[in-house]
């Protein structure tokens, strides 16, 4: 498997190397072949060349499996880097260009975490937000006129295609069709966005009709908020357009034990240009450099990236290693009982050597 690695800022190049360094442990017991190539995009990339993200290098990574992605990003009032320059410039060119259209988040309560929601086991936290990727508000569509005036108008227009919305819908049957409980809920707001949401909810009706084992509900965004605070247990498998999904993940995050173990996916599920892993959090500049940051979010999306790149590419070696790098995590989080995730005391490379440890060394 061809890996191609952007370890960005901050932080990101720090949690990257943790992973690599699980896989590095867990590949020859596997007998999985990797080569991995290192790429410099980032914040501090773009600042010393002016170098962002071409066409060329969008070239050169199709030639890859896969990629795994720390945290791109500087601080946060740099005005060189002002109108999301680094976001647009780099992680939605990657997204958009390699169609990654899927955002695949799992929200898992791991042993010994704990939620800030008491009396919630992973029992009762344990579903996955399949969020649109390549749609809706992200297309940049709209614009500002009579800018600084007082007769300024901006817009900026939801953008829902059938071929888009019914990719994304079928990817979360199929995913809801292998768990447990197979029950899968569409999130959206339909009742106030009565046009986009009519597209949704018609293409997920319809689609329903093909997966007749797997229970589907229907919830509004605001009301899945509250539910995945009150009653995260009604959650299977949820999909969702690309806005309300990037707010409600966050949520996700929170309450499976905070940022340090939120991993995810950008997702090609047709294997036609690789898909991109990474931690939802971002560069943490506040801690870069200090062996302060978990890199546990990174190595899950390691894990992740080795199950879907093996199942997408067929290679149950890669499936195999990220199996139990997923079991080793789980036996890794007991450690952290009782401690703030972020500020666990434990070193970014010791923590790394824990999971090592826990799949045998
Ligand atoms: P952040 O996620 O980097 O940090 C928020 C807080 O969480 C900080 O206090 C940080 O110390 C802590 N934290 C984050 N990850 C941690 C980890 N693994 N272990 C321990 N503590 C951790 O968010 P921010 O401060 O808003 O953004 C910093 C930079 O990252 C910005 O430039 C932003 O644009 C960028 N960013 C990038 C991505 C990405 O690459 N996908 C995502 C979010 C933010």
């Amino acid at each position: 498997m061809k890996l191609a690695i952007i370890g960005g800022d901050g932080i990101g190049p720090e949690v990257v190397d943790v992973a690599m360094n699980v896989l590095k442990a867990i590949a020859p017991k596997n007998e999985f072949e990797y080569e991995s190539t290192p790429f410099p995009f980032s914040a501090a990339h773009f600042l010393e060349t002016g170098h962002i993200l071409d066409d060329a290098d969008i070239a050169e990574l199709r030639k890859f499996d896969a990629i795994m992605l720390g945290a791109v990003g500087g601080l946060p009032n740099d005005p060189r880097l002002a109108g999301g320059v680094i976001e647009k410039g780099i992680l939605l060119k990657l997204r958009f260009d390699l169609d990654q259209y899927i955002n695949l988040r799992p929200v898992t309560l791991y042993p010994g975490i704990e939620t800030p929601l008491k009396d919630k086991t992973s029992e009762h936290i344990n579903f996955v937000c399949v969020r649109e990727n390549t749609e809706d508000l992200y297309c940049g569509l709209g614009g500002i006129v009579r800018k600084g005036t007082p007769q300024e108008v901006s817009n900026q227009t939801m953008v829902s295609t059938r071929f888009g919305v019914e990719r994304c819908i079928r990817y979360a049957f199929e995913l809801a069709k292998t768990r447990d409980r197979k029950h899968l809920t569409l999130v959206h707001k339909t009742n106030v966005l009565n046009f986009a949401g009519d597209t949704w909810l018609r293409a997920f009706q319809e689609v329903a009709e093909e997966y007749a084992d797997v229970e589907t509900g229907y919830h509004h965004v605001d009301a899945c908020c509250m539910f995945m605070v009150a009653k995260p247990e009604v959650y299977d498998v949820i999909v969702v357009p690309n806005m309300f999904g990037d707010i409600i993940t966050d949520l996700g995050a929170a309450i499976a034990g905070g940022m340090g173990i939120a991993s995810s996916g950008n997702l090609n599920p047709d294997g036609v240009a690789p898909s991109m892993f990474e931690p939802v959090h971002g560069s943490a500049p506040d801690i870069a450099g200090q062996n302060l940051a978990n890199p546990i979010a990174t190595i899950d999306s390691l894990g992740l990236l080795l199950r879907e790149t093996g199942r997408i590419k067929s290679d149950p070696e890669a499936i195999k290693c990220g199996e139990q790098i997923g079991a080793a995590v789980k036996l890794v989080t007991p450690k952290f009982s009782g401690k703030n995730l972020d500020r666990s005391g434990y070193g970014t490379d010791e923590i790394g050597r824990m999971v090592i440890d826990a799949m045998g060394g």
